[in-house]
């Protein structure tokens, strides 16, 4: 069932890919989220130079961001810091690479810190865990929606789900986690890392039009801002259903941040609750979106499956990347029923 582990270049690309970096498009200052810090003095980019010069200090684009998100991987830059844009920490992770790669320091991405990128990003990643990788349905912008399966079919079926806020960008680590390292045994194992590559693209929560995906689905479904102009308006909503609905888990791990908790609103299975806030050192928490929630993955998921759908948030700072890929997603991993063969 499990393939050997492949060469270092296909795992570079499977990272790539989990990373969401092969689907990049260039964007202007304006796919900025509102949240990221601002440059102190914004240096206009085009599209154009955004696609196909090496991103540069001073710059807001992105390939500063699938930069970034590569510095992220290698682990040389925290997971917060996927700003998009190209300031000192982004420098100093430059930097600290072209250093251990014996290249001169300078700061500026050549050709060979690209290339030293690329096997730094290779030696971080661990052989696969998954057999079988799929592309469940496609972004509102063309982008592919990928899952990928690990585990033992015949086993109970659980599916963990991540960065369905494009700025919320930690959970892909822990989904990644399970990607990598020892076998999994005693589950049958989806991982979905990016489910919004759009929004993760620009570091925005949103999908095209303003939508949130957690409040477009038919359960408690109200019409407010951001819920969209009617339930599962949205193409990623309809992914979403169809893939649950086929793959019909026992158990479904959302990952959000960053209000630090595991859901205790309309919680399903509590011992599932209590299993993942142990393993993860991460307080139960009412998340009752202000109030009660409407049009939620895990309200619909939990009102019309057998199974138990919940919400974890990290915080607003990152763990660090070995713990949310290992320990983190080991703490799912057996909160879950499975574990490393
Ligand atoms: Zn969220």
């Amino acid at each position: 069932m499990h393939r050997p582990a492949p060469v270092r270049r296909a795992r570079t690309a499977v990272t790539a890919l989990l990373l969401g970096l092969a689907v990049s498009l260039p964007t202007g200052p304006a796919g900025a989220a509102p949240a990221a810090p601002a440059p102190a003095a914004p240096a206009p980019v085009s599209a154009v130079a955004a696609a196909s010069a090496a991103p540069r200090y001073g710059q807001r684009s992105s390939a500063v961001r699938a930069l970034q998100n590569r510095l992220i991987a290698a682990g040389l830059l925290k997971a917060e810091l996927n700003t998009g844009f190209f300031g000192d920490s982004t420098r100093a992770a430059v930097r600290a690479l072209q250093r251990k790669a014996g290249l001169s320091a300078s700061g500026t991405v050549t050709a060979a810190t690209d290339r030293a990128l690329d096997r730094a990003v290779d030696a971080a990643t661990g052989p696969r865990t998954w057999y079988h990788r799929e592309t469940i349905g496609t972004s509102a912008e063309g982008r592919a929606i990928r899952a990928y399966r690990a585990g033992q079919p015949g086993k109970p079926v659980v599916v963990v789900l991540a960065t369905m806020h494009g700025e919320e960008n930690f959970g892909q680590y822990v989904a990644r986690g399970l990607l990598e390292g020892r076998k999994i045994k005693g589950v049958d194992l989806w991982v979905v890392p990016v489910l919004n590559p759009d929004g993760l693209v620009r570091d925005r929560r949103w999908l095209r039009g303003g939508v949130d995906l957690n409040r477009n689905f038919p359960h408690r479904w109200i019409e407010r801002a951001n819920s969209g102009p009617k339930a599962v308006s949205a193409q990623e909503t309809k992914v979403t259903m169809r893939f649950l609905d086929r793959v019909d888990p026992r158990y479904v791990v959302s990952w959000h941040q960053p209000l630090i908790g595991v859901d205790s609103y309309g919680v399903k299975d509590r011992r599932l609750m209590n299993r993942l806030s142990k393993g993860l050192g991460i307080k139960t928490r009412r998340l009752d979106c202000h109030g009660s929630c409407h049009g939620t993955m895990t309200g619909w998921f939990n009102a019309h499956h057998a199974g138990a759908a919940i919400t974890i948030e990290y915080g607003s700072t990152a763990r660090s990347m070995a713990r949310m890929k290992g320990r983190d997603a080991n703490a799912v991993l057996t909160a879950v029923g499975g574990r490393r063969g």
